[in-house]
């Protein structure tokens, strides 16, 4: 499999903040990510996965890091049962299943991958529907092995997955779902009510999403907005006058901006927020989570 050097990150990025990966793998097959898998071993270099990148920014020099993007998309269906590969696009599986009269259209609106949607258990608010909704297997490159976990061994919680607190980095391959049916055309007017629903309350430019998570029963945005932060601006990073927990790039934004405008909104709202946004810094390890 081709491994390249020195790639651009910013552009694999929704938010477009980024320097370049040292290594960089796209694996189409197990076999291929097995290999990637051991070239980051054989040169003591950190594994990162990326997904769409719409959670994600990195470091503005070079990741010391081999990242890696599964290249692997294919849906398969049987009746109810969807099986996915993880580098599949959400968005784009969402729509392709309301053809076949299949509803996740609660997740509609969320950019990125399966395996990311996965990880961090995307999906609405703290109340809403989230991905684990449809979870009946995840199989996974574990500690050197392939598994497949049951829901239940997945552990998912709100934005909370078991993949997260794992002590080596698992490659999430494939998931199967369990979707219900629906009349097609109900699906897309609940897909075209939401979109219209995040283009009214949530920035269509530059941004990783929601940035903080709240630890309590206030919203994070609420958080923000109370302590006067809405619109606030450091470098080229802004606070999203829309979405006060959305973090803008005006053009030409930096890993630095980013991470001053996080400390100042740590440091003037009161009540605990932890940082749901991933920042990737050159030894390849993340800011604010104990996981890359
Ligand atoms: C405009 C906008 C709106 C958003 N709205 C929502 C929302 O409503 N709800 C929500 O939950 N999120 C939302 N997000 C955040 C983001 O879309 C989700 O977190 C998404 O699931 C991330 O997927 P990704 O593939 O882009 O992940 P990335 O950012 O690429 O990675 C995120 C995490 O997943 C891991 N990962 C990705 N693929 C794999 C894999 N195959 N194996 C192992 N680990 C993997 C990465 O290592 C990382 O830890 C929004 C983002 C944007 C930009």
């Amino acid at each position: 499999m081709q491994i390249d050097e020195h790639v651009p990150l910013a552009p694999k990025t929704t938010m477009r903040i980024g320097g370049r990966a040292r290594y960089f793998a796209e694996p189409k097959t197990k076999e291929e990510a097995e290999e990637a898998v051991a070239f980051a071993q054989e040169k003591g270099l950190p594994l990162i996965l990326l997904g769409g990148g719409s959670n994600t920014i990195f470091a503005d020099g070079t990741i010391e890091a081999v990242v890696m993007r599964i290249k692997a998309d294919r849906v398969s269906r049987e009746g109810n049962i969807v099986t996915a590969e993880a580098g599949k696009l959400l968005p784009v599986l969402v729509n392709e299943l309301a053809e076949h009269g299949l509803d996740l259209s609660p997740l509609t609106g969320i950019p990125g991958t399966v395996g990311g949607a996965i990880i961090g258990n995307a999906g609405q608010g703290p109340k809403g529907v989230w991905m684990d909704q449809y979870v009946v297997l995840v199989t996974a490159f574990i500690d050197g092995r392939w598994r497949t976990l049951a829901k239940d061994k997945c552990k998912f919680a709100y934005r909370e997955s078991v993949f997260k607190t794992m002590s080596s980095i698992p490659l999430l391959w494939e998931v199967t779902l369990t979707v219900p049916s629906r009349d097609p055309d109900a699906i897309k007017q609940n897909i075209e009510r939401l979109l219209q629903r995040r283009i009214e309350t949530q920035p269509h430019t530059k941004t990783a999403g929601s940035c903080f998570k709240a630890v309590g029963e206030t919203p994070a945005w609420q958080l923000i907005d109370a302590a006067g932060l809405r619109g606030e601006k450091i470098g080229k990073v802004l606070i999203s006058e829309k979405h006060a927990n959305f973090l803008i790039n005006e053009g030409g934004a930096t890993f630095a901006d980013t991470v001053a405008i996080i400390e100042r909104v740590k440091r003037s709202v009161k009540e605990p927020l932890e940082v749901e946004m991933r920042l990737i810094r050159e030894d390849g390890t993340a800011l604010w989570s104990t996981k890359s």
